[in-house]
């Protein structure tokens, strides 16, 4: 096993009961050691005191616990909180929290967990785009970014609406859909009731539209929300704000989104960032409604967060309330919620805390 795969939480439900079966152990003692892993979420195997400590040493030996550490933290007003982990081969990573007050259904406690290092994607208005790809990550490191942030709500004690972690959106750093095997199996741990034990329902994943990977997706057994960041309501503007639309034009998109939702009864999400003087005007607002008319969708439309391009800057209110206002007027399901965490710089340089927030 490598350096970045030897952890546990890289391990599937069957190794690790090969694991312990492997090192003489009755059956049950893998249940102990998922459940210390991720429900009681230990920091050491010594931690796990209903194993015996015969076993708890053989673990040490062949196995870790941690594939990251925390390496740097920032705190927004809103609540919102970013860190920056290490991985074991010295790259680094982003991730965030974020909370959010019962509105209409129940307090959510959302982790934005990052699957790549850096993205082979390339939008001009991101920063992650920016840096370029360094490489995927493993299964044990997108996990893990989540119980960091489980132990962490857990530990602080001091707000009970917000004590274990309710949702999960793969919106951090990278393409999910590049990473697809990695992070379906990340998913599929996160949603066992044996380990993580979140409701695929409140699990999404954002992608720049890898058509291929999202049928593929839509046949998986766990089926999780879907968004797909759209920005641009025809395919000229497109290929320039989402250069894999050159690849995956619209017209293969949204037949592709139209099958997710038939396939696995839901609801398909369209993340369209506004930039002032690029996506914005009124008339590419009309170019949205034709687009998505009759789509069972919802658009989550997000002002630009500052970057350091001048070309991809928030329009003003007034655009912004203008566009949602046209997109409503013609009963397409929208929301417009201003950024989280944007004294902070949200997370990721791209981190959309707000078009998480309706989902
Ligand atoms: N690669 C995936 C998921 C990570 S990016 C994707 O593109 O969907 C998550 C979201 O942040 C995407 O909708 C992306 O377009 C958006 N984003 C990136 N840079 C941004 C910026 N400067 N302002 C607002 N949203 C941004
Ligand atoms: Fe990659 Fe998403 Fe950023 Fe585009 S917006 S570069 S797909 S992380």
């Amino acid at each position: 096993m490598s350096i970045l795969s030897s952890a546990v939480t890289n391990l599937t439900v069957k190794e690790v009961e090969e694991l312990v079966e492997s090192l003489g152990e009755p059956a049950y003692r893998a249940n102990q050691l998922l459940n210390g892993v991720y429900q009681r979420l230990a920091v050491s195997f010594d931690e796990m005191t209903d194993l015996s400590l015969a076993l708890r040493q053989k673990l040490e030996k062949r196995i870790t616990l941690h594939t990251l550490v925390p390496v740097r933290e920032i705190k927004s007003r809103d609540g919102t909180v970013k860190i920056l982990f290490g991985l074991a081969d010295g790259k680094t990573i982003e991730a965030a929290l974020m909370l959010y007050a019962a509105g209409a259904g129940r307090p959510r406690t959302t982790v934005c967990l990052s699957t790549q290092v850096g993205c082979p994607i390339g939008c001009p208005f991101c920063a992650t785009g920016q840096q370029g790809f360094e490489r995927n990550l493993t299964p044990g490191e997108m996990i893990d970014q989540a119980l960091y942030f489980a132990r962490r709500v857990r530990d602080a004690g001091e707000d009970s609406r917000h004590n274990h972690i309710t949702n999960i959106v793969f919106m951090g750093m990278g393409e999910p859909l590049a990473n697809y095997e990695a992070l379906v199996q990340a998913i599929v741990v996160l949603t066992s009731p044996r380990c993580f034990g979140t409701s695929p329902r409140n699990i999404t994943i954002s992608t720049a539209g890898l058509v291929p990977q999202i049928r593929r997706l839509s046949r998986e057994k766990v089926r999780v929300g879907l968004a797909v960041s759209l920005h641009a309501p025809y395919n000229a503007l497109r290929n320039r704000l989402v250069p894999l639309n050159k690849r995956y034009s619209l017209e293969e998109l949204i037949p592709a989104c139209r099958e997710y939702a038939s396939t696995t009864g839901r609801r398909v999400s369209f993340e369209y960032v506004l930039f002032a003087g690029v996506n914005d005007s009124l008339s590419q607002a009309g170019a949205l409604v034709r687009l998505l008319t009759g789509i069972n969708c919802h658009v989550n439309l997000i002002p630009a967060n500052r970057t350091a391009d001048s070309a991809f800057q928030p329009p003003s209110r007034t655009m912004v309330l203008a566009f949602e206002q046209q997109l409503e007027l013609a009963g397409i399901n929208c929301t417009l919620r201003l950024s989280r965490g944007q004294d902070i710089d949200a997370g990721c340089g791209q981190l959309r805390s707000s078009f998480i927030a309706g989902m």
